[in-house]
């Protein structure tokens, strides 16, 4: 009997199981990847999951890769840079294999934590109606075997097998945006200041009137390119995703000139099966974090962090009910409202569910300020980052407020 199940051993499972254990908890760790492994997934992160890389420990061996600090955002909407947060004034772009390794390795360090990687869970076991804990496939066996816990938590992204067969409420769906590839190419010359860099563009000849490019300088030298379209134009796409992608990028004068005659290296890969939607992340015996309880378009980077920070605030509320300081219901409810309360206004803007509250000339409005007033580029860039509440920017109150403050300035 362990104290939690996690499965999904990721950024989100690893990061729980690492929270919990310093608490002294039993943990089995399960994931189905062999690692290390990439995932589908490019990898800007900022202040926000730094600061809890330094809590669970692994900071420093995130900070020793040889990946270069991007000190400034510059997005089509927005461009500032990025502010200070415990001495930490950067964001990072780390290829997934080798960061997510690192909590993986802490936590097999860890003597509270049993890891099994390779080893996929099939299925729930239930105690009447709570969950009990989880069968499993262990490596190299055909045969299930089961394990008990007092909670068992998916961090098993999107498709979830915990939430599915949970039956975790899904709210607040909105259908997928966008379609998004990317590429590595190396020794791109680095911008100065070094920054997250996206712009956009069209594709004509797949009808696509909205299309982006990103480049956002990555660790060993390499320059993750990235481009998507309109989610209605990804069937297109991908009947030459290589040469569209390439097309794309020639669109773009800016990010050529960077990229010069280079070549990409390896395959350029992506997907358009990128759904938004929260889900209800806790119940009798199971709870989600990561992107299994919330997942929307990677186009305001929002991913990693959320799911850092809803692992911070999970294991704060399994401890408060595991001491006996709430009951578990309470412990799931506060999980519930902590999380959306933290991750719900840039939820609400990457899927533009905050934009359609606003009035349009309020948000016309909205967009020329930040154009204008470095004041108000800094505060989103700062609320992307998580470095202040993004509910002081990202809601319709805070909008409208900014917009009316800067007509009475004005
Ligand atoms: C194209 C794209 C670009 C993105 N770009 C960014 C970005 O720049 N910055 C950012 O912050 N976010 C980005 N994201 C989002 C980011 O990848 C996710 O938010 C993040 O990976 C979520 O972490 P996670 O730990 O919840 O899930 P994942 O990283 O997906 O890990 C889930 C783990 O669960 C395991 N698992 C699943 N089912 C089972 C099972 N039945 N048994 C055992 N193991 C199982 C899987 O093997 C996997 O290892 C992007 C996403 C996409 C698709």
């Amino acid at each position: 009997m362990y104290d939690a199940i996690i499965v999904g051993a990721r950024i989100a499972g690893a990061t729980t199981a690492l929270l919990l254990a310093e608490r002294g908890y039993s943990i089995l760790l399960l994931d189905k990847d062999r690692f290390p492994s990439p995932v589908m997934s490019t990898h800007v992160f900022f202040t926000d999951s730094l600061d809890v890389f330094e809590r669970i420990g692994v900071l420093d061996e995130v900070l020793a890769i040889d990946a270069p600090r991007l000190t400034r955002m510059r997005f089509p909407y927005v461009e500032s840079d990025f502010p200070e947060v415990n001495g930490r004034d950067f964001a990072l772009c780390i290829r997934r294999d080798r960061l997510d390794e690192i909590p993986l390795r802490a936590c097999e360090r860890h003597p509270n934590i049993e890891v099994h990687t390779e080893t996929r869970v099939t299925g729930l076991s239930w105690d009447a109606d709570r969950v009990s804990g989880v069968r499993y496939q262990p490596r190299g066996s055909q045969t299930e075997e089961t394990a008990a816990a007092r909670i068992v938590i998916g961090a098993d992204s999107r498709h979830s097998l915990v939430a599915r067969e949970a039956g975790a409420e899904q709210y607040d769906d909105v259908p997928a945006l966008f379609a998004w590839y990317y590429g590595y190419f190396r020794d791109v010359p680095r911008d100065e200041p070094v920054s997250v860099y996206a712009a956009r563009t069209s594709l004509p000849q797949i009808e696509a009137e909205y299309a982006a490019s990103f480049v956002f300088p990555s660790d060993d030298n390499l320059t993750l390119v990235g481009f998507g379209v309109q989610r209605d134009r990804f069937d297109a796409f991908r009947e030459d995703h290589r040469g569209n992608y390439l097309a794309g990028l020639q669109t773009l004068p800016s990010v050529m000139e960077r990229l010069g005659d280079a070549e990409p290296e390896g395959p350029i890969i992506g997907t358009g099966d990128l759904a938004n939607f929260l889900r209800v992340p806790a119940g009798p015996g199971w709870a989600l974090v990561g992107d299994a309880g919330c997942h929307k378009d990677p186009h305001t980077i929002q991913g990693m962090g959320d799911a850092t920070r809803s692992a911070v605030l999970l294991s704060e509320e399994i401890d408060a009910w595991f001491s006996g300081e709430k009951s578990e219901q309470d412990a799931g409810r506060d999980y519930h409202q902590r999380r959306d309360a933290d991750l719900k206004p840039m939820y609400d803007f990457t899927t533009n569910r905050l934009q359609a509250q606003v009035d349009e000339e309020v948000w016309d409005a909205f967009q020329t300020l930040t154009r204008e007033d470095p004041q108000v580029a800094r505060a989103r860039v700062a609320a992307t980052a998580h470095a202040i509440d993004p509910a002081t920017v990202y809601t319709p109150e805070a909008v409208e407020g900014m917009v009316s403050a800067a007509k009475v300035a004005g």
